[in-house]
């Protein structure tokens, strides 16, 4: 059976290769330890998972959403009340706030209902896989738009060629960055308002690691920018802050027009958010702030043992303080691919090379602190080991 041409242009899944790997070393008896992948492994605070079954018990939450969707309307409004005890920054819940199956599935339906065919998407390089997919779904032509150490992996805007952003509708960029863990600051994000409206591009900015930040970071919305809800939407989630990427809960806040059209697109694809998950989304938003003070007091640990045990074999470098995901840079006269096989064949370390990212992840690759941490204690050990000059 042959399937949509749209699939071809997509390419291959960057972890399915690496599990391939992981799988058959497993098969045969090594002890695997896999830092690629950023998904907490902590589990999702009891209240919340009281919630849930709590309201799963209700009938009424069996039928389809209620607002359908839009997602409840208490659930918007609970986000509302977030973004300005957060942010500063006021949303009115029926008009600028939409409630999503997760930020991934929300650049999905930005690009169905923001992007004609054809049309150019800006999207950072390095930057995460899904919005290259999604641009091509949605049969736009993706364009690089290179983010490296020299302007804190920060967009140059200034660089990207006017015949390119005149053809541009769209732009997707996160901070605090996922793979880089750079932040924004606001300086930028008035920057990119102002080129935004100069090109009449849609900004989808991308913040799930909104709360991830670290030593004396500031969090930072992109609505906090003025003008910014004129000129795009930004994506949030329950996912990465509260230990919940199984439960697929998120939200997109913002421009009313864009929120409308994404909202025509899932008003057609899906019926919205099971309730008794908007419901356990509640209860994170308005009674769970406190645990993300637990966790990323854990991440900065972790954090810290990763940076000292790098330094002791030789890397050394400023890292940015945002999302629980280091980048590091590989030794010298090495590409991040025979980096990470030679931690792997070595030490049976996995971690994700910074190719996989765009062609400017060459000479990084991308640690994942969602370990346990008697399982990152035992990589730092073989790794320092392996590695001590
Ligand atoms: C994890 C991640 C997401 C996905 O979040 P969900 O809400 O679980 O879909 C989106 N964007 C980036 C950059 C991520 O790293």
């Amino acid at each position: 059976m042959q399937t949509a041409q749209r699939l071809k242009k997509i390419p291959p899944y960057l972890f399915m290769e690496l599990r391939k790997k992981i799988n058959k070393a497993r098969s045969e008896g090594v002890d695997v330890i896999s830092l690629a992948i950023g998904d907490p492994v902590e589990a999702t605070p009891s209240s919340i998972i009281d919630e849930l079954c709590a309201s799963a018990r209700d009938p009424q939450n069996h039928r389809y959403p209620t607002d359908e969707e839009k997602g409840m309307l208490s659930f918007r409004r609970e986000v509302a009340a977030w973004y300005s005890k957060r942010y500063g920054v006021d949303l009115n819940p029926e008009s600028e706030i939409l409630g999503l199956i997760g930020s991934k599935e929300g650049c999905h339906h930005f690009v169905l209902a923001r992007v004609n065919p054809g049309d150019i998407v800006l999207m950072t390089d390095p930057g995460y896989p899904a919005y290259r997919s999604s641009i091509l779904m949605g049969e736009g032509i993706p364009y690089n738009v290179p983010i490296l150490p020299d302007n804190n992996y920060l967009p140059v805007l200034e660089d990207i060629p006017a015949d390119v952003a005149q053809k541009a509708s769209a732009m997707f960029l996160n901070y605090p960055n996922n793979p880089t863990g750079a932040c924004a600051t606001l300086d930028f994000l008035n920057k990119l308002v102002a080129f935004a409206r100069e090109y009449d591009i849609a900004v989808c900015y991308d913040n799930p690691y909104g709360e991830v930040v670290f030593a004396g970071q500031e969090r930072i919305s992109f609505l906090q920018a003025p003008g910014a809800k004129d000129v795009g939407v930004e994506l949030n989630s329950l996912s990465k802050p509260f230990n919940m990427c199984g439960w697929r809960i998120g939200m997109a806040c913002g421009n009313h027009d864009l929120i409308a059209g994404i909202s025509k697109v899932k008003e057609n694809t899906d019926s919205g958010i099971f309730n008794a998950v908007q419901f356990a989304g509640i209860q994170a938003l308005r009674h769970e702030a406190g645990f993300i003070e637990e966790m990323l007091s854990i991440y900065g640990k972790r954090r810290e043992l990763v940076l000292e045990t790098l330094r002791k074999i030789g890397i050394d470098f400023n890292a940015p303080r945002g999302t629980f995901y280091l980048w590091v840079p590989v030794p010298a006269g090495m590409t991040s691919l025979e980096f990470t096989n030679r931690l792997f064949d070595k030490t049976a370390v996995v971690v994700a090379s910074g190719t996989a990212y765009g062609q400017y992840g060459e000479g990084f690759v991308r640690i994942s602190l969602t370990v346990p941490d008697d399982r990152l204690e035992e990589a730092m050990q073989r790794i320092e080991k392996e590695f001590r000059q």
